[in-house]
């Protein structure tokens, strides 16, 4: 194909990617704030002295980080989000932004944080999140809310169903609580209960994330199994660094779900395969991080010509400048998968969600309509 061509084909397909339904699984509220809010909180931060404005603005303005410049940011978003109106502005514009690109399922998820300077609460927080997915305009949200879910006559209308600019998007969220692993079993608990308290208000799910080389399973483990007891679904931050007592714990464990899996062993990939819990693919942030070295050897195509169950991730879609259509085009473009493949992989993820069994049915009824759109006869074929 001449150059010219292959650009518009590209270019083709980036479109298609964007028009199709999505569902995203692993979301963190704090990495994937806008680039042009990260530069107007920290220009805030930097006039009150809070933090050297000029040290992090050439940072923010990349596109392209290095694993170094994605820690610094990683600091500066902890820094960001201490206090309430900060949480509510940056959680109504992540789903903005995931809505704007059909993202029809969304679940974000975040450590509530106690800071006793600022009047935060675990619940605090959380309210201000929840706030902030309420005061959402441009889309209509629909959080699992039992209130809100028996008034709800689940017809979702994704952008690609629009047929006039008079009906409004809709897009489904829901609410992880992430145990960091610097916490303390007594905090960890704590946010397993506010889960458990918060279920009628948008808490679907517990995660476990944080620095994978800081903490231990052990002091984790009670919490994830007084939820496991109650009954919330949890998903595990799972070998992100090659923690082999650790990942034998997750896999034993057997949550409802996993991210990452970058440095499992034979051994252990054979009991993954075996158990098969869904996987979250975070391609460009583990090719970033380090945890695959580069997107043409990731696990991805291993776990897919297993037909293991696994779902396309963003991680953090600020911090590493990606996009959930952007993810979906990098698995086109690398393992070559065709439309009809990338089309049933958006749709499978439907299965994975910690949400019920009314969204799911609805969600499928989304795919369903949007097939008819995005699979026409002289789509099936392969991108190149
Ligand atoms: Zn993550």
């Amino acid at each position: 194909m001449d150059p010219e061509r292959k650009v518009a084909a590209e270019e083709k397909m980036r479109e298609w990617c964007v028009a199709l339904p999505k569902v995203e699984l692993h979301a963190h509220l704090n990495g994937s704030v806008r680039n042009s809010t990260l530069l107007e909180l920290a220009k805030q931060l930097g006039d009150k002295g809070v933090i050297v404005f000029e040290d992090v603005k050439d940072v923010i303005m990349k596109n392209s980080r290095s694993p170094l410049e994605c820690f610094k940011l990683f600091d500066l978003f902890h820094i960001l989000t201490t206090d309430h109106d900060t949480v509510t502005r940056i959680a109504k514009e992540v789903v903005e932004d995931f809505a704007a690109e059909n993202v029809v399922y969304l679940e974000i998820r975040t450590t509530p944080k106690n800071n006793a300077a600022k009047g935060m609460t675990k619940m605090s927080y959380i309210n201000a999140v929840i706030k902030g997915l309420k005061a959402v305009e441009a889309v209509d949200v629909v959080l699992f809310d039992s209130n809100l879910r028996t008034n709800e006559t689940l017809s979702c209308t994704p952008m690609i169903e629009l047929d006039d600019d008079t009906k409004k998007k809709k897009i489904y969220v829901g609410l992880l609580l992430s145990i960091d692993r610097r916490e303390t079993t007594s905090a960890a608990l704590d946010t397993v209960n506010l889960a458990m308290e918060m279920k009628d208000q948008g808490v679907i799910g517990i995660d476990l994330s944080g620095n994978p080389v800081v903490g231990e399973w052990e002091t984790y483990l009670p919490a994830l199994q007084h939820a496991k007891e109650l009954g919330i679904p949890i998903t595990i931050h799972c070998g992100e660094v090659p923690n082999r007592k650790e990942i034998q714990a997750v896999l034993d464990f057997c949550p409802q779900r996993v991210g990452h899996v970058c440095c499992l062993n034979d051994e252990e990939w054979k009991q993954l395969k075996s158990i098969t819990i869904p996987v979250e693919i975070c391609l460009t942030s583990n090719v970033m991080t380090g945890g695959a070295p580069s997107l043409e050897m990731h696990h991805f195509a291993d776990l897919f010509n297993a037909k293991h169950p696994l779902s396309l991730c963003t991680d953090d879609s600020g911090l590493f400048s990606t996009s959930l259509s952007n993810e979906y085009y990098l698995v086109a473009a690398t393992f070559g998968l065709s439309k009809s493949e990338l089309f049933q992989l958006a749709q499978d993820a439907v299965q994975f969600v910690f949400a019920d069994g009314e969204v799911k049915k609805s969600l499928r009824r989304i795919f369903k309509v949007a097939e008819k759109r995005l699979m026409l006869p002289a789509e099936f074929a392969a991108p190149n």
